[in-house]
Parts: structure tokens; sequence; C-alpha cells
């Protein structure tokens, strides 16, 4: 049964304190019920701070131990109010405004929650699109890295899968390729598609061979220079390029560094995929129960440095 908050109100009034937070992600994190991650025994009594111990083993088990809550210094409620305020509005928030809102004393923190977020924006064995898929590649502007200089912007490439559902768009997928060759456009494609599929490409020749891969590869070519050709033949993967561009320099100033946009990636995929959804609360919903089921991601490892394996204490 799914059993969300439809209001800020309706949150407020329940998730008033800890041990309703760590309720609720018991029950999205064991739905079932609870399973001792060592011995599997299905029996334990509650101890403080919202620990279970283990009838059988008495192995102590934390609710946010092995998912994007682990380490955490901050109250449940405070993130609880983090993923309301980033799945209620359709654009999301962006870290500096995470960050006023829930008064977050450093910039970091709220940063980091979101990139922790991101990652539980994919659902780990999420399935493929099918149909017919238009992809295509498109140029996507962000910061660039060095922060000591002033920030250029550089162009990254992104391929992006957008299912035909009449005239409109059904589900998306997208990724940062490191250049449009055919061994990264194969890829993508058999990552992102089921096989038996209709791809729908333009004339690029690193598209072909997608036949032999057991897809039926439709590829249309328009006569002539037009400029706004990939527009008129895609008009799907390019509908969600522009959509996805107005997002980044909307919602995140154009901000975003190469190295994080995959995680923007996710959620702009995340978001697009139930932009249809009747109630912002089921995709807190969503996000949450998704939360539970993602290992933690260190800090070092979000920014991209080396995991340390340290937790992150202050975040
Ligand atoms: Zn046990």
């Amino acid at each position: 049964m799914e059993d969300y908050p439809r209001t800020i109100l309706e949150l407020e009034e329940r998730f008033p304190n800890e041990d309703a937070c760590r309720e609720y992600l018991m029950r999205l994190r064991w739905p079932d019920g609870f399973v001792c991650p060592r011995c599997r025994a299905k029996e334990a009594w509650s101890a403080t701070r919202g620990r279970l111990v283990c009838r059988l083993c008495r192995r102590q088990t934390s609710v946010t131990a092995g998912t994007v809550f682990q380490d955490t210094h901050k109250p449940l409620r405070l993130w609880f109010r983090a993923i309301w305020q980033i799945t209620s509005q359709k654009t999301g928030a962006s870290a500096i405004a995470v960050q006023q809102v829930l008064g977050l004393g450093s910039y970091l923190t709220a940063w980091t929650w979101l990139h922790k977020l991101r990652r539980a924006m994919v659902r780990p064995g999420r399935e493929r699109l099918k149909g017919c898929v238009e992809v295509d590649e498109t140029q996507v502007g962000t910061a660039e890295d060095d922060t000591t200089e002033e920030p250029a912007k550089v162009k990254v490439l992104v391929v992006i899968a957008a299912e035909e559902d009449g005239r409109g768009i059904g589900r998306i997928r997208m990724a940062r390729i490191p250049e449009a060759s055919r061994s990264a456009l194969h890829a993508f494609v058999q990552q992102t598609i089921e096989p038996g599929s209709v791809v729908h490409t333009d004339g690029r020749p690193a598209y072909r061979g997608l036949d032999g891969l057991g897809y039926e590869h439709e590829v249309t070519v328009l006569q002539g220079q037009e400029m706004d050709a990939a527009v008129k033949l895609l008009p799907r993967v390019h509908r969600v390029a522009s959509l996805l561009k107005r997002w980044l320099l909307g919602t995140h100033q154009g901000a975003v560094r190469p190295k994080h946009l995959d995680y923007y990636l996710d959620e702009f995929t995340f978001r697009f995929n139930r932009r249809t959804s009747r109630s912002r609360g089921k995709l807190f919903y969503r996000l949450l129960q998704q939360a539970v089921h993602v290992d933690p991601a260190p800090y070092k490892a979000i920014v991209g440095g080396k995991d340390t394996g340290q937790p992150d204490h202050n975040l």
C-alpha cells in the first residue's frame, strides 16, 4: 500500500519527530517485515535511537545503515523536509534554496544531500525503454571544472532516448558520453532500450549496426542543409534536450560542473518520467523508498575524489 503525505500540512502532522520518520523508513525498507541481515531471522526488538536487535543473533541493525541516510548527524525530519522540497516542486530545487528553506548552516551540506538524493533517483534494475524510441545526441553547456579561474563554459555531449507515445513523449533515458562513437552509442542503446524495439536515429554512421544487436533500426535523413533538420527528424529528443537545457540554466543557473552532470541527468529523468503523476506526494514516497535501497555515497565519492571510507560527519 502506498501511503504518503499529500500536502505540506500532512507532512508536518505525519512526521513530528524522529520516531515517526524511522518508523516510516522501516516500512519502506522492510515492507514484508524486518529481516536480520546476518542470520535472516525475522524477530527483533526495538532499542534506542531506532535500532533493532535480532532476537536470535543479537545483531543490532539501524534502519538508516546502508542507506542514503547512513552516518547522518542531522535529524531525519530535516531530510524528510528536504525531500519534500525537491519533490513538491516541478522543477526541483537548487542547493542554495534547500539550504535557505531548511536553515542548514552549510551550503556544502545542502549540496551533498541533493547529490545523495539524486543517486537515489535511479532505481537499480529499472526497466528499459521499449516500443519506438528516438535517440540522438546534444551538446549541453556546463561550468568549467576549474574553480580557480573565471568559470568558462564547456560543452558536454549527452545522448538522449525518448519513447514515442503517439505524438507525445513516453519515458526517457539520458547519459553523458565522451564522444559520439559507435561503441558509446551502441552501449547506451543496449543499456537503455529493450531489444526488439524500434530505434529511430538520424543518419550518423556511428548508429549503424543496431539491427545486428536485435533492434529494428529506423533511419531518417532529411535532404538539404536546414538548420533545424534534427529537430524535425527527431522532435521528441529535441524537446527533451531543450527542457533539460532550460532546467540546467534556470533552476541550477548553468553552474553544473561536467563531472557532476550525471547526477543532474538522473534528477531530470526522475522528474520527467513522473511529470504526469497526479500527486507530488507520490514522488516523495518513491524517492524515500529508493533512498533506503541505495548504498550510501560518501562525500568524497560524490565530489569525484577518492573514497576514504570515512563517514561524513557534519553532513
Ligand atoms: Zn540475526
